[in-house]
């Protein structure tokens, strides 16, 4: 089969490989219908996720239909149309049990790494990495999937693969993170990164009740998609963040502040975001957060800071004295996607959330690595792309 591959930074191929097969009782194989590039494959592609090896598939956002079944596997059939969570969960561990899916203690067979390295492991990840399981991605003719009876969710027939693919990840991931703000009728969210993280996370924080969501980015396009969420927006490359939510939350700050950026922020000039990427460049530090400083720095007394953007490692000048003083709460992580698919899917038949928004480019599995330089550059106004195998 045809699958896109990893050989190193700024490096993807599309390579004939070897199709997948069963190998455990509960796997299904999937023929993929559709799959996307997600913000998270950009950190593999700059090079900032370890544990990758040259030849790994990528790709975690997929949907497809079943072609072959495990024998254990009660729930799916071959035929069904379905959409897989990018977490892999076992279903029946302490951590599934508790509605933590993200955090399946079964299903990282190469957990120990991880371990040692943050004292505990999360989910086997597709297409992420040996770090998270070494499981091939989606972004593939076939892909195999693991506890087919846990994560796969049928589609009904009158939804499209385009209305149905996001389920896999950036719609549960932005409405968990509006979720996590606890908000109140009324509250007002800012949101640091309008990519598409960013907008699934404003249209939920209004479902949520917030009166006034606060987008911030520096890509014209992508602020102006923010606009047509309902939010109002902040330029970061030219109005000082901080002053510009004090002036428009009348001095207080927001009440809940969303990083939808993650380690590959961009600075604005400042000293600290320029100290962050000489160290970044030098292998000194892992991450680069402007976005999650100024989200502290700026969050209301008291205020939630929810972080769905992705952080690897050790980072520097964290305002931890600033959270404190404030009282804020943090809440982070991978999204426990296997909660949110069936009541997001509903929220879609009813027309309350249209996920087709983000789409700004749609390509065939052949043409990934343009269509990963493209995304990565934020060229031509892309802020998703679809590939159809
Ligand atoms: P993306 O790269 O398309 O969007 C990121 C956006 O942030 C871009 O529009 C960029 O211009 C903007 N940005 C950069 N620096 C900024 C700054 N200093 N201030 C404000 N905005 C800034 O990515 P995406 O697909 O929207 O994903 C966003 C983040 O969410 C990534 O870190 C991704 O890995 C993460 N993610 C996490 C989960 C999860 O389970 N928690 C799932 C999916 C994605
Ligand atoms: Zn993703």
């Amino acid at each position: 089969m045809q699958a896109v591959c990893w050989y190193g930074p700024h490096d993807v191929r599309v390579k004939s490989v070897p199709d997948p097969y069963i190998e455990d009782s509960e796997d299904v194989i999937l023929r993929v219908r559709l799959t996307a590039i997600c913000g998270s494959d950009l950190h593999i592609y700059g090079g900032f996720i370890p544990g990758m090896k040259k030849g790994d598939i990528l790709g975690h956002e997929f949907l497809g239909e079943v072609v072959e079944i495990g024998s254990a596997v009660k729930s799916l059939a071959v035929g069904d149309r379905v959409v897989v969570p990018f977490a892999i969960a076992c279903g029946r561990c302490v951590s599934c049990r508790r509605d933590l899916w993200a955090l399946c203690d079964n299903s990282n067979p190469n957990a120990g790494t991880l371990d040692t390295l943050y004292g505990a492991s999360g989910s086997g990840l597709f297409g992420y990495s040996h770090l998270y399981g070494g499981f091939s991605g989606g972004q593939a003719e076939y892909v195999r999937v693991p506890f087919a009876d846990i994560g796969p969710l049928r589609l009904p027939p009158h939804i499209t693969d385009e209305q149905a693919l996001f389920l896999s990840d950036i719609l549960p991931t932005g409405y968990m993170a509006a979720e996590n703000c606890e908000l109140r009728a009324g509250d007002v969210v800012a949101v640091w990164g309008a990519g598409p993280v960013g907008q699934f996370a404003i249209r939920s924080a209004f479902l949520l009740g917030a009166s006034r969501v606060i987008a911030i980015d520096r890509i014209a396009s992508r602020l102006d998609m923010a606009v047509a969420g309902g939010a109002e927006t902040i330029d970061f490359m030219q109005e000082d963040v901080y002053d510009t939510l004090m002036d428009l939350t009348g001095g207080r700050g927001p009440d809940a502040c969303i990083d939808a950026v993650g380690l590959e922020a961009h600075g604005s000039g400042s000293a600290l975001a320029r100290y962050d990427r000489v160290k970044q460049a030098m292998w000194m530090a892992t991450d680069r957060l402007q976005a999650l400083r100024q989200a502290i720095h700026a969050c209301r007394k008291g205020g939630v800071v929810s972080i769905p953007g992705v952080y690897g490692g050790f980072l520097d000048k964290v305002p931890m004295g600033a959270a404190f003083a404030k009282g804020l709460s943090l809440r982070m992580g991978q999204t426990h996607v296997h909660r949110y698919m069936a009541p997001l899917l509903a929220h879609i038949e009813a027309g309350s959330i249209d996920p087709t928004f983000v789409i700004s480019h749609r390509a065939t599995l052949a043409d990934a690595a343009e269509a990963y330089d493209t995304f990565l550059k934020k060229e031509d106004a892309c802020t998703k792309v679809v590939l159809r195998p």
